[in-house]
């Protein structure tokens, strides 16, 4: 599950210089398998509970290999009638499956981060047209200026799609202790719009470090009030709403104006693919497509209206397949798993000598620490050494934290109880240990440790 080999020694177990006569294929894939197989890391391994990164299911991996072996542009309708046929099947059932409104359009992008550019891609362009700007004449520059509000603790890729964007940086609003949007603050930053002007709201549906949801339907109603598009990065938490027992934590989800998301978590399909989903197609047609005359359209929606690229992998082959294999209830169970197994986790490490549990475990992210950073940084340093389990330390409200994530339908509840024993051990170990690590950075010494493995362990 942990790498041997770091980066460096990956490069430096290739060829430094590109060859000059060509090989035979197999000797190619020889020489890749022996340099970049030390450097794998065990991302979808049952005891692999690093950031939010999924699994791969069965059928996602076959049809993963038929979309390189068929290698299909899923540009047009015209490029590929498997792909675009496929694509419209999976956003359907995807659509239906988190409950947002029927026809809605679906992109499919390479993940959250570029669902969340598309998104608000459409949000900015349809809020400037609305007020008789064409962006896509005139550009920005002397545009209306769009305010943009999220929450405190909105994940990074949002403000980061804002900056692609030209939107700048948000405007942030206090979050509660679970991570949500405060709407009392909400409410009042809302106040301050005046109705004329365009703005968009990001909500989110699951933390990335509590996995709390915002409260959609109060939050939503407020931008409504003022007119405002609101955006929902779902990237792992609108899965959610596929499970009858977990879906009131997105309520009121469905009247947002558009939702990111990927397939590559939850859904458990290979890397990469994200959905962008936004409920008036036409908009999100409006933003992201080309005219060009060397195009063969035949009046359908071409699937290079719905995303930012044209020449394209056909990443709805593996979402169809993911989807087909599980069928409704089978992906309802997957979120439901992944649920059960953060709770029994974070019931477990409770009862760990020094170790808390920081959040509400009502999904599937459970972040746990020590006393203090530095005990933390010590009990992430022995978890490494062991190697056992992968856990990933991070920072959250100020403090140094371990944090877990159910995402691969892999893990069991063996799996689960090795994790805790190697916590346990780890907690030991860190108590026992002396003062050597206390005189490094935690935080700077488990992040180098997590990056660069231990060698020989696997
Ligand atoms: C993972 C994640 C993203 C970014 O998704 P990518 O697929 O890595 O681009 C955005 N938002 C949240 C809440 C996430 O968990």
């Amino acid at each position: 599950m942990h790498a041997q080999y770091t980066a460096d020694e990956v490069a430096a177990a290739l060829p430094g210089q590109l060859p000059e006569h060509p090989s035979q294929a197999v000797e190619v894939i020889r020489l890749l398998l022996r340099a970049a197989e030390p450097g794998l890391v065990g991302t979808g391994a049952g005891r692999f509970f690093g950031w939010v990164t999924g699994g791969v299911l069965p059928a996602a991996l076959a049809a993963d290999w038929l979309t390189s072996t068929w290698d299909q542009n899923a540009m047009l309708r015209a490029s590929s009638p498997a792909a675009a046929g496929v694509e419209t099947v999976a956003a359907r059932w995807l659509v239906d499956l988190l409950g947002l409104p029927s026809g809605s359009g679906v992109g499919f992008v390479t993940g959250a981060t570029m669902a969340n550019f598309t998104c608000l891609a459409t949000a900015r362009d349809t809020l400037l047209t609305a007020r008789g700007w064409d962006v896509a004449r005139d550009g920005l520059t002397g545009a209306p200026r769009i305010r943009v509000i999220a929450g405190a603790e909105v994940h990074d890729s949002v403000p980061l799609a804002l900056r692609y964007l030209g939107l700048g940086e948000p405007e942030r609003v206090a979050a509660d202790p679970q991570g949500r949007i405060d709407l009392t603050q909400l409410r009042r930053a809302l106040a301050r719009c005046e109705r004329a002007e365009p703005t968009i709201v990001c909500l989110q549906a699951g933390n990335v470090h509590s996995g709390a949801f915002d409260l959609f339907s109060e939050a939503i109603e407020a931008a409504r009030a003022v007119g405002a598009w609101v955006h929902v990065d779902g990237a792992f938490g609108l899965w959610a709403a596929a499970s009858p027992r977990l879906a009131h934590l997105v309520d009121g989800v469905a009247q947002a104006d558009s939702w990111a998301s990927d397939a590559h978590k939850t859904l458990n399909v290979p890397h990469d693919c994200g959905l962008a989903i936004v409920a008036d197609p036409s908009r999100l047609h409006a933003a992201m497509g080309m005219q060009g005359a060397y195009l063969i359209r035949d009046g359908g929606v071409d699937p290079l209206t719905t995303v930012p690229e044209l020449s394209r992998r056909a990443r709805g082959f593996s979402v169809w397949a993911a989807l087909a294999q599980l069928g409704r209830r089978g992906v309802a169970q997957l979120v439901e798993t992944f649920a059960d197994h953060a709770a029994t986790f974070a019931a477990r490490v409770q009862r760990i000598d020094g170790l808390h549990v920081l959040n509400d475990v009502d999904f599937t992210q459970v972040c746990l620490a020590a006393e203090d950073d530095a005990a933390t940084g010590r009990v992430a340093a022995e978890l490494n050494a062991q190697a056992r389990v992968w856990i990933t330390p991070s920072r959250w409200q100020g403090r140094m934290v371990l944090r877990v994530s159910m995402s691969t339908w892999r893990t069991t509840g063996e799996d689960l109880e090795e994790a805790v024993d190697a916590l346990r051990a780890a907690a030991e170990r860190s108590r026992r240990a002396d003062g050597e690590w206390e005189t490094t950075d935690p935080s700077a010494e488990s992040a180098r440790t997590c990056a660069e493995a231990p060698r020989a362990r696997q």
